[in-house]
């Protein structure tokens, strides 16, 4: 589904002011707010896509990047970090509106942020790619491979607060908790709503002074080397996977995954399917009619090779063992190699008088054959001319 343009969601100009986005907001909140469409099961959905569109156009920095690069500019964020620093329970009861909170239960909430715990927004850090070209070689003996990755990584200096070390109070508004617990009766029932704490973004603490490291984003960005063991007998588009060494967690949480995929390379002399390979082996017009034994380059060195007498140009000849060994498994694959017979050139005199004199022989042989073959006449001086 694609996503619709903030501005046309809340029908106002792309240079609208906060007072203008806030008009339009209530203005639809009042229309679109479920408790006056309750009918309509896609009443939720749309105040949801409403309120998106608010929090992002009355967040400075998140309007900046939706103005330069659309949707794309807020790929970043997870659904938390859109929603924080709105408080639609104190919007929608200046609407007088009752607040999503009560009407909808705590699986709104759930739906809006993720999670009720206090730090709220505690993702695992994103997960890398990286893609390795790796040669047949590698794959045959097993490599150890040192690549560099560029990735963020939790600040030194403030772990990720963003704040200079004395630059971090506890929040007064939600006393640290990073929540704001609301009650209210209604009949004999006890409603309790609890919201993530918007001065403080649901992390307790507030920022006064930004750390100088990294000037209070909390991470910073760092090339790291990472020792890499390619495993033999491996498959193109293998993956290895390296815990913990992706993208820092939010607040805390885990790292994600860094993934490791093989991609092998084009060899000059052989061609992979599975475990076998292939080459290809030229050999001249006099090996082939009289059989030869030849070194043929394998992937572990010469292999040594009996072309049989009489061999014609696109044969096969299969040497077991010599091909790749198998992932996980004893053994090897085999080792396939297709003969090229190659018409000689630039022959001497005296190799061009034994070429003929040969062809002549083999004339003279092929006139006796027909002459005693069972079939006519015809066919023998058709044969001879
Ligand atoms: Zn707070
Ligand atoms: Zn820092």
């Amino acid at each position: 589904m694609t996503k619709r343009d903030y501005y046309e969601i809340l029908g106002i100009d792309r240079n609208a002011d906060e007072a203008t986005i806030k008009r339009a907001y209530r203005s639809l909140a009042m229309k679109y707010h479920p408790d006056r469409n309750p009918e309509d099961k896609h009443a939720i959905e749309r105040m949801k896509e409403i309120n998106e569109a608010y929090a992002v156009l009355t967040d400075r920095e998140k309007r900046r990047l939706y103005d330069a690069y659309g949707h794309a500019g807020l790929e970043g964020y997870t659904t938390a970090d859109i929603y924080r620093g709105v408080d639609f329970g104190s919007l929608f009861r200046e609407f007088g509106l009752r607040d999503f909170g009560f009407s909808f239960g705590d699986s709104i909430l759930d739906s809006i942020f993720g999670t009720r715990k206090p730090g709220w927004d505690r993702s695992k850090g994103a997960d890398l790619r990286y893609d390795l070209e790796v040669s047949l070689e590698d794959i045959a003996f097993g490599a150890n491979k040192q690549i560099e990755i560029q990735r963020t990584r939790t600040c030194n200096l403030c772990l990720g607060s963003g704040a200079s070390p004395r630059g971090l109070i506890v929040c007064d508004r939600c006393k640290g908790t990073g929540q704001i617990v609301f009650e209210r009766r209604s009949g004999y029932s006890i409603f309790r709503q609890i919201n993530m704490c918007s001065k403080c973004h649901g992390t307790g603490n507030i920022v006064t002074e930004n750390c100088s490291v990294c000037q209070g984003k909390g991470i910073i960005h760092e090339n790291k080397e990472i020792q890499i063991r390619i495993p033999r007998g491996v498959d193109n588009n293998y993956v290895i996977k390296i815990s913990g060494e992706g993208e820092p967690g939010r607040n805390g949480a885990a790292p994600g995954d860094l993934y490791v995929v093989l991609k092998l390379k084009e060899h000059p002399n052989f061609e992979r399917i599975g475990d076998d390979i292939y080459t290809t082996v030229e050999i001249s017009f006099a090996q082939a009619a009289l059989g030869d034994r030849i070194d043929v380059p394998g992937l572990y060195g010469p292999v040594s090779v009996d072309i049989p007498e009489g061999v014609q140009t696109d044969t096969v000849l299969q040497i077991p063992g010599q091909g790749l060994p198998r992932f996980n498994k004893e053994g090897k694959g085999d080792l396939y190699i297709r003969v090229k017979v190659v018409t000689p050139q630039d022959l001497s005199q005296r190799e061009k008088e034994l070429l003929r004199e040969f062809d002549k022989l083999q004339k003279e042989k092929q006139t006796k054959r027909v002459k005693t073959s069972p079939f006519n006449d015809a066919t023998s001086r058709a044969t001879r001319t």
